[in-house]
């Protein structure tokens, strides 16, 4: 049996309670699932959010700091082309020259070469301390290019420092716009790696400075093999070029793994700067509580359904017990047919149906005759087997599907017939005894044709002012229109009642005009 069919036993309210105890856990379920996925997205919105904020902080800092250097190495360039400042005494044209931000933290040197490359002016020293640049890069450019403006280089180890440093730089020009050398101020690698150093960002975020040509100047965490590396032409920073400053999540060239980019340019300096976040990290916090209100409401859920199952099984139970006790209430425990209570509740029902179509509906009372010397004789063991073998013979009886045998007393039976008519119903009868004839129970000696049969028959049509059937049926006084279905038995009765009166063994019909139907040779012996 499906689920459908025993639900269908279930009382209505029942039902509903079980429909909603299965079906509020699924709402439960998506409601969670939804909530889940929006605390998801703040996870993400949170994280973009300290990205852009971080980044703003730190392309700050970078931009104001190349910003002072340059306003430095400007400054000086300005002042070298100043009247008379190339007579003053060598302190006072270092005081005039480099203002205090030259002495900065992070500042490395801050020097003027000449148009060979060697230093001339030094900002730490009023001796400037000897050093030919001519072969880097930037004194090259500056001197085959007067246009250049700010040069950055690449990170480049400094002669005088020993350590990493950016070099920022610009040409002096001589009165009459030929190469006079340049002015260069330094800024140490090790201002990035302080100022990154500070930045919390998760064991697997990262912080990358980038020159727009693809290499890599500084990266936090540091990796010495990472500066000075190329990442140009890589989709990531073909976008990070192409856009100048946003964010997305995509796959890290470095280790295939899912990251959230933020970038942005450095103010107007050729440098974009990259902060990474980790997408495992990002969901961290979320997949922990995903996971503790995931088990908590699945439980709940489980619990639910459970509890409402259990319910469901305890109300089929139930169900099924009643159904059993409603059955046994109909039933007749000794022959196994429908008993005086279901014959009324059928003969009501016949009754409407037949009143409702205009149909015939025919009723036999059956009694055992003598009955009561088959106890005395046999014992009421015996009387039970007998009264099995009736309820039996007059199953056998009945040929048509809709026909129905119930035991509505000690050893009284009533067969139904809907649609049958008088004539069909002495048919029915006649079958009834000749049945009944073939009833033995060798066992106690009872040999067939010794127990026989009275019977009474009533026929009517139903239907309101129908006539009986046959019509000449109504007793003289009934209007067919006033009859109940229990009229139909009390007559059925009252004809048994004439046919035991006539001599038993026989069967009588419900209607004065009809002379009983006696049988030719009645059957079975009187005991
Ligand atoms: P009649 O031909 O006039 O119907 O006589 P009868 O003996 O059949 O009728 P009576 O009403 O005098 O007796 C019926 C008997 O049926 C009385 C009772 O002991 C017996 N009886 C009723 N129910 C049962 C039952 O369930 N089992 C047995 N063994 N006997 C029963
Ligand atoms: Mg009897
Ligand atoms: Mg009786």
């Amino acid at each position: 049996m499906n689920f459908k069919l025993r639900l269908g036993r279930v009382t209505w309210p029942a039902r509903t309670g079980i429909i909603l105890g299965i079906l509020a856990p699924v709402g439960m379920l998506i409601t969670t699932g939804v909530m889940l996925l929006d605390l998801r997205r703040d996870a993400w919105d949170k994280a973009e959010q300290t990205s852009r904020n971080l980044l703003q902080v730190i392309e700050r800092d970078i931009a104001r700091n190349f910003e002072i250097i340059d306003l430095s190495i400007q400054g000086a360039v300005d002042g070298l082309n100043a009247k008379g400042i190339r007579d003053v005494s060598p302190d006072l044209r270092q005081l005039i020259l480099f203002d205090r931000a030259a002495g900065a933290r992070d500042m490395g040197v801050m020097l003027v070469l000449d148009e060979n490359g060697d230093t001339v002016i030094d900002a730490a020293s009023v001796t400037p301390r000897k050093l030919n640049n001519s072969d880097r890069d930037y004194f090259k450019a500056h001197k085959a290019r007067a246009d250049l403006g700010l040069s950055i280089s690449p990170p480049v180890v400094s002669r005088l420092l020993g350590k990493p440093v950016l070099v920022l730089s610009r040409r002096i020009n001589k009165p009459d716009g030929s190469f006079g050398g340049i002015v260069l101020g330094s800024l140490s690698l090790s201002y990035f790696h302080g100022l990154f150093a500070r930045i919390g960002l998760g064991r697997h975020g990262a912080i990358n400075l980038y020159r727009t040509d693809g290499m890599r100047i500084v990266r936090h965490p540091y990796l010495e093999s990472d500066i000075g590396s190329s990442i140009a032409g890589t989709p990531t920073f073909e976008r990070f070029r192409r856009e100048g400053r946003g964010s997305f999540v995509g796959t890290s060239p470095r280790d295939g793994s899912e990251r959230h980019f933020a970038f942005a340019r450095i103010g107007d300096f050729p440098f974009i700067l990259n902060v990474t976040l980790s997408a495992h990290e990002i969901e961290a916090e979320w997949r922990w509580k995903a996971f503790v209100i995931s088990l908590i409401v699945v439980l709940l859920c489980g619990l639910t359904i459970g509890l409402s199952l259990l319910f469901w099984r305890e109300l089929q139970r139930r169900s099924a017990i009643q159904a059993e006790l409603e059955r046994l209430s109909l039933t007749d425990v000794l022959t196994g047919l429908p008993n005086r209570r279901a014959f009324e509740e059928m003969l009501a029902r016949f009754w409407t149906s037949a009143r409702r179509q205009g149909t015939p509906l025919s009723l036999l009372v059956v009694d055992a005759d003598h009955f009561k010397r088959y106890n005395d004789r046999h014992g009421h063991a015996v009387g039970d087997r007998v009264l099995q073998g009736i309820g039996g013979r007059l199953s056998a009886s009945l040929h048509r599907p809709g026909d129905v045998v119930c035991r509505v007393g000690g050893e009284e039976f009533v067969l139904l017939l809907p649609h049958a008519d008088g004539a069909a119903a002495l048919g029915v009868a006649e079958r009834v005894h000749a049945h009944m004839a073939t009833l033995s129970v060798p066992t106690a000696g009872i040999e067939a044709g010794a127990i026989t049969v009275s019977v009474g028959v009533a026929s009517a049509v139903p239907e309101a002012g129908g006539s009986m059937n046959p019509p000449d049926m109504n007793p003289p006084d009934m209007n067919p229109s006033d009859m109940d279905p229990f009229d139909l038995y009390r007559r059925a009765d009252a004809a048994l009642y004439e046919a035991k009166a006539a001599g038993r063994n026989r069967t009588c019909c419900a209607a004065p005009e009809v002379a009983p139907h006696r049988r030719a040779a009645p059957h079975g012996v009187e005991g």
